[in-house]
């Protein structure tokens, strides 16, 4: 048990009694505030009152009777323990005991001090602190977002203004926070639209020069992770597209984007690619999609595909088949440059039996087939020999859904638009018995298991290969 020598007799009422261990809260309070005490035991202090405040229900209960204590935990915490080297166990219990006791004062104190370090010269020093507790308000509630964003936005303002104080640690803490803070700010509903707009803006304002600056993994994962909460809206994104775009050239979002992607460090692929994604799946005006496509984005996206991970890999298709929706795509040129990629990653799905990706694949594939310009051939001699192998494999994969997208895509290649010349009668004939085979094989038991309508599909595509060949 921890004695505090303040302390000569403990009150019963003040005893926590929490697993093995019988504390005294009083006692907990004083060596808390005692300067001189050990690392050690500061360390387990803070330890047990955390695990207290999480989970002993019981005393939990009698808490709120000691108000005053809290307010004075509160307090040392805030003016002690900013800078401690167990400031984030300090930081996780100040947020626990503000969420746990509902109490606003409480909250109301801990902003009133964030205020005040905001204002003093030492913003730098003791920031982190403060940005660990509210991101973690934030997360066990939206309405201490909705009240940062309410009443305490001027604060994160003037923290935003003085961003390149902060070291990389701080400010994975401050995005993690931002990215609570921007649902709210991005919904209309009525009191909170006043103001921010301005204070939305200043966010992706800095959101891209970090994007353009940073340089731990981590904490680019984190702002890619923020900026996929800012690019829900066409008027968002282009207000993004905006920054930089006059001034410094090499600040741009897309500078940025380019910039993270570049490193190809596996841990963004997926944030990254699901950013990329968004970015084209919103935009509509073609002067914002040409801007996008005629970065070297596309090239970066196309080399994630040798990647061996399925959700990389899952994610990197969903970007390009939202990339391949905009004709531009194919202006320039991309589906020619990554048709090899796409080819390769199909090829590895059917040789390691990966039948989600394989979907996936065969249905870019596809999509490519449908939208090349007629008068750019997509095909090399070699990869059309590659892609007719491919689909030979590919339509007798077991699995029925696998066949119906397989047979979508050779529906889309037997268009005379991809044919070879001369003609490669052999290599068509045998994939198109082949297709004949499995069809036959495939509609008796969709037939039989009562799948009519996946069935009515394979029969149509069937009848479009039929006529296509014989164009
Ligand atoms: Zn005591």
């Amino acid at each position: 048990m921890f004695t505090s020598a303040g302390h000569l007799t403990h009150r019963e009422s003040l005893l926590i009694r929490h697993g093995q261990n019988q504390e005294c809260f009083t006692c907990l309070i004083e060596i808390l505030e005692d300067a001189n005490i050990s690392m050690v035991q500061r360390e387990m202090c803070l330890s047990f009152l955390k695990s207290v405040v999480d989970e002993n229900e019981t005393f939990l209960q009698v808490l709120p009777s000691y108000r005053l204590e809290c307010c004075n935990i509160i307090c040392v915490l805030t003016d002690m323990y900013t800078e401690d080297p167990h400031k984030l166990t300090a930081a996780l219990l100040c947020a626990s005991m503000i969420d746990k006791l509902q109490d606003e004062h409480l909250y109301e104190i801990f902003m009133d001090k964030f205020q005040d370090v905001v204002l003093s010269r030492l913003v730098e020093k003791h920031s982190q602190f403060y940005f660990i507790v509210l991101s973690k308000l934030c997360e066990f509630s939206k309405t201490y977002s909705q009240m940062i964003v309410s009443f305490h936005g001027n604060i994160i303002l003037t923290v935003l203004e003085a961003h390149h104080c902060f070291d990389e640690d701080t400010l994975s803490w401050l995005v993690s926070l931002l990215k609570l803070l921007i649902p709210i700010l991005c919904s209309n509903c009525g009191l909170l639209k006043e103001g921010s707009d301005l204070f939305l803006w200043k966010i992706l304002e800095v959101l891209v020069v970090w994007m353009n600056t940073v340089h731990s993994s981590e904490l680019q994962v984190n702002i890619l992770f923020l900026l996929r909460e800012c690019l829900q809206s066409e008027e968002m994104i282009s207000g993004l597209l905006l920054i930089g775009s006059e001034g410094s050239v090499d600040c741009s979002l897309l500078m940025g984007l380019k910039r993270i992607l570049a490193s190809k460090n596996s841990m963004i692929i997926v944030p990254g690619t699901q950013c990329l994604t968004l970015l084209m799946e919103k935009l509509t005006e073609p002067a914002l999609v040409k801007e996008v496509l005629d970065t070297d984005l596309a090239e970066i996206v196309f080399e994630f595909l040798h990647s061996t991970i399925p959700s990389q890999l899952e994610s990197t298709f969903q970007c390009l088949q939202a990339m391949v929706q905009h004709q531009y795509f194919f202006e320039k040129c991309h589906a020619v440059y990554g048709l090899d990629s796409i080819l390769k990653s199909i090829k590895d799905a059917l040789d390691t039996g990966k039948t989600i990706i394989l979907i996936k694949g065969l249905e870019l594939l596809t999509s490519l087939l449908v939208r090349q310009p007629e008068s750019m051939p997509l095909f090399m001699n070699q990869s059309w020999n590659f892609c007719i192998t491919l689909l030979h494999t590919a339509v007798q994969y077991e699995t029925p859904a696998v066949f119906v997208k397989a047979l979508k895509a050779v529906e889309q290649f037997m268009r005379p638009q991809h044919q070879q010349t001369p003609l490669a009668v052999r290599s068509i004939t045998s994939l198109l018995s082949t297709v004949y085979y499995y069809y036959e094989h495939h509609l008796k038991s969709l037939t039989q298991s009562g799948q009519g309508q996946q069935a009515y599909h394979m029969t149509s595509s069937i009848i479009n290969i039929v006529v296509s060949t014989y164009r």
